[in-house]
């Protein structure tokens, strides 16, 4: 029999506001321990929560982008549990009205395009952290986290594969990026994913039970721990045994996901509306305002690329799935006006620098100038594409000027006529065999002297140059 998965995925993203959803404490990450808190965010008795404004306004522009339904009356509520992180014994959360609801993001695996359905958007509270002492068992909490804005985005069961489930993590990245509302960054926690996943047998309608994966913080651990819970209720099923439902915990030293609690149901969290938070009215007007100030998003650039640009479809793919790096390009392509070549080099050199430092284009010292001077200077013949790949490291890590950088390496390309036509001479004399055979027909030989040209010069001359030499002297 052969089974097929489906998974849903629950993402939560941190907002960029700069201080926390409920109070004016600062959101910085990274400040000393219990440093921007205040009685609201640690649930002093008769605090007050008040409203940021911002919060909304990131909310409805990631509604807006993915099309979602925005609710005009939208409701808090809390969300009760006991956990030493959660100062209040409740989290405020949203229930049964979200702001936002519906809506879908398409995603493209293997060349196919998918679109996967949201259910919800809504608006709540971060937690705590909790600092584990290595040396005493003891646990201090930590609440600069706690009332950090938070977009919880809750995906359709529309997802068919760990593939398919990176995918859309990735483009929901981009997105929440693009909107300058998340920095997206997994390591740090200010993107999460909860993943639930159940098999069926391949062509069944109905769904399986479900499991909850927690714990993954990179797209690499969601699709492995994916790939192996995927693996183990399918075993589970062929035994013919039940797969329970409950939460399981991602293990990434051994790749495994183990049982970490009974799942949860709505009615345990006692949810209502919090009477200390009035209803949030959005009107149309809002709404039109946030919509009239959103960037071009990453589909619309992506098609934007090809149509404008003619660049195939991956290219336009990587180059938009950052937005600095779409920009980048198009600064290039005013200053040197080949957007292919562009393209290439971006794709390969920066992107392969820009990995290795795991960083965004706009946290380097590159700019578009350099990459269009250098690509100019390959074009004009003045440098080698060897030459010009050699000092891009170079150029990518100072910022320097390549222009300088090619005079001071000495690295100009030697395309003097007369020069060279004296070396192709020589070439030419001292293999009086090859000429034999060129001359016989076998035009292959003259890679050979080409060769032997770059050799006399260390890598200097230009080869096109050198190729239209030999040929005029061999043809004389
Ligand atoms: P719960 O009430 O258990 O939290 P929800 O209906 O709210 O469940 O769904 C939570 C997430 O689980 C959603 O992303 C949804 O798409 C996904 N989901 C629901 N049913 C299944 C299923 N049978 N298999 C996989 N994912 C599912
Ligand atoms: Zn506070
Ligand atoms: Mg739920």
């Amino acid at each position: 029999m052969e089974f097929e998965a489906v998974i849903g995925l629950e993402v939560h993203t941190q907002l960029l506001t700069a201080s926390k959803i409920f109070c004016g404490c600062s959101t910085r990450f990274g400040a000393p321990p219990n440093h921007h808190t205040c009685p609201v965010c640690t649930g002093m008795p008769g605090s007050l929560p008040v409203l940021n404004r911002r919060v909304v306004e990131f909310a409805l522009r990631l509604a807006l982008a993915v099309g979602a339904r925005v609710n005009p009356v939208c409701v808090f509520a809390r969300k009760h549990y006991f956990y030493p992180d959660l100062p209040k014994n409740y989290q405020i959360s949203q229930y049964e009205a979200p702001i936002a609801e519906g809506g879908a993001i398409e995603i493209e695996v293997d060349g196919k395009r998918k679109r996967i359905g949201l259910v919800r958007i809504h608006m709540e509270e971060d937690a705590g952290k909790l600092v584990h002492d290595e040396k005493r068992p003891v646990s201090y909490v930590d609440f600069n986290r706690t009332g950090v804005p938070l977009l919880e985005i809750v995906s359709q069961p529309d997802i068919r594969s760990p593939e398919e489930a990176v995918a859309y993590l990735k483009k929901l990245r981009t997105i929440v990026r693009y909107l300058g509302i998340c920095d997206g960054n997994m390591e740090e926690g200010s993107l999460r994913c909860d993943a639930n996943v159940s098999v069926r047998p391949k062509g069944s309608s109905e769904f399986g039970t479900k499991v909850e994966l927690k714990n993954m913080n990179s797209f690499r651990h969601v699709e492995r721990a994916l790939r192996y819970e995927i693996k183990r209720q399918i075993g589970l099923l062929l035994e013919g045994k039940e797969v329970v439902q409950e939460t399981r915990l991602f293990d990434e030293a051994q790749g495994e996901t183990h049982s970490m609690r009974g799942k949860e149901e709505a009615h345990d969290y006692r949810y209502f509306p919090d009477p200390d938070l009035v209803p949030v009215r959005i009107d149309e007007a809002w709404i039109e305002r946030v919509r009239a100030e959103l960037p071009e998003l990453p589909d619309a650039k992506k098609g934007r690329f090809i149509e404008e640009y003619g660049l195939p479809n991956y290219d336009a793919e990587i180059l938009t799935a950052s937005r600095p790096l779409a920009e980048f390009f198009e600064a290039c392509v005013k200053l040197f006006p080949h957007p292919k070549k562009v393209s290439n080099w971006l794709m390969t050199e920066v992107l392969r620098e820009l990995n290795r430092e795991g960083k965004e284009i706009d946290e380097t010292s590159l700019r578009p100038e350099h990459v269009a001077e250098l690509l100019k200077l390959v074009e004009e013949g003045v440098i080698s594409i060897t030459a010009a790949k050699k000092i891009f490291p170079e150029v990518y890590a100072t910022g320097r000027s390549p222009k300088e950088l090619v005079e001071e390496k000495g690295l100009r390309q030697e395309s003097d006529e007369a020069a060279l036509e004296a070396i192709c001479r020589e070439v030419l004399s001292e293999n009086p065999a090859e000429v034999e055979k060129y001359r016989g027909g076998k035009k292959g030989v003259i890679g050979f002297f080409v060769g032997q040209v770059m050799k006399k010069t260390r890598g200097k001359a230009n080869p096109k140059v050198v190729n239209q030499i030999l040929t005029r002297l061999l043809e004389e």
